[in-house]
């Protein structure tokens, strides 16, 4: 399936505006032609759900979180930064794993089974695109995707087609 990425940004930023009113959410899109990925919607959905979920969910102070957009030739990448409790460098590398959780103790009562991130990751990975993460204790985190722009027909295929 080709799904147009920034109608599904656009829509996952605009639920989660209103689940979420004591949030701000800011949208930062530097996308200006309409880059078309190979990935289900119901996917690519998904994926940003469980990120702005976990930016929601890991940030009691500071309720911000900003989502970027950005394309270049090949590659559409979107970001999701949040400025919660952030994760150390000994569990950055960890978080894609299967059920793995930062203290368990401290993010029991936020539920969960930490398979968020690993699902996520297998979704993107599965669609040719790359999912990382960017962290600091005390600051926030930022998560990268970026996925491959499925190229349109150029202007002589369609005319080839249009005239068979
Ligand atoms: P669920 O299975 O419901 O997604 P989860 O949130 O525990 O539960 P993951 O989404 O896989 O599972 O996240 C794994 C762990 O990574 C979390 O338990 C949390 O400790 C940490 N984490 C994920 N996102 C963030 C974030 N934005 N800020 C801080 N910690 C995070």
């Amino acid at each position: 399936e080709k799904t147009p990425v920034m109608r599904v940004v656009n829509q996952v930023f605009n639920d989660f505006k209103m689940i979420h009113p004591d949030f701000t959410f800011t949208l930062d899109s530097d996308v200006y032609s309409n880059p078309i990925v190979q990935i289900y919607r119901n996917h690519l959905e998904q994926v940003l759900i469980i990120l702005l979920d976990n930016a929601v969910k890991y940030s009691t102070k500071r309720k911000e979180i900003h989502i970027s957009a950005a394309e270049d030739a090949r590659t559409v990448q979107i970001a999701i930064q949040d400025f919660g409790e952030g994760i150390s460098e000994e569990d950055v590398k960890k978080v894609f794993n299967r059920f793995y959780r930062v203290d368990k103790a401290r993010s029991r009562d936020k539920g969960g089974n930490g398979l968020g991130l690993s699902i996520a990751q297998r979704l993107i990975e599965g669609y040719h695109g790359k999912i990382s993460l960017e962290s600091s204790v005390g600051y926030g985190s930022i998560f990268r995707i970026t996925l491959p722009i499925v190229k349109e027909k150029s202007d002589s295929k369609l005319k080839e087609k249009s005239s068979d």
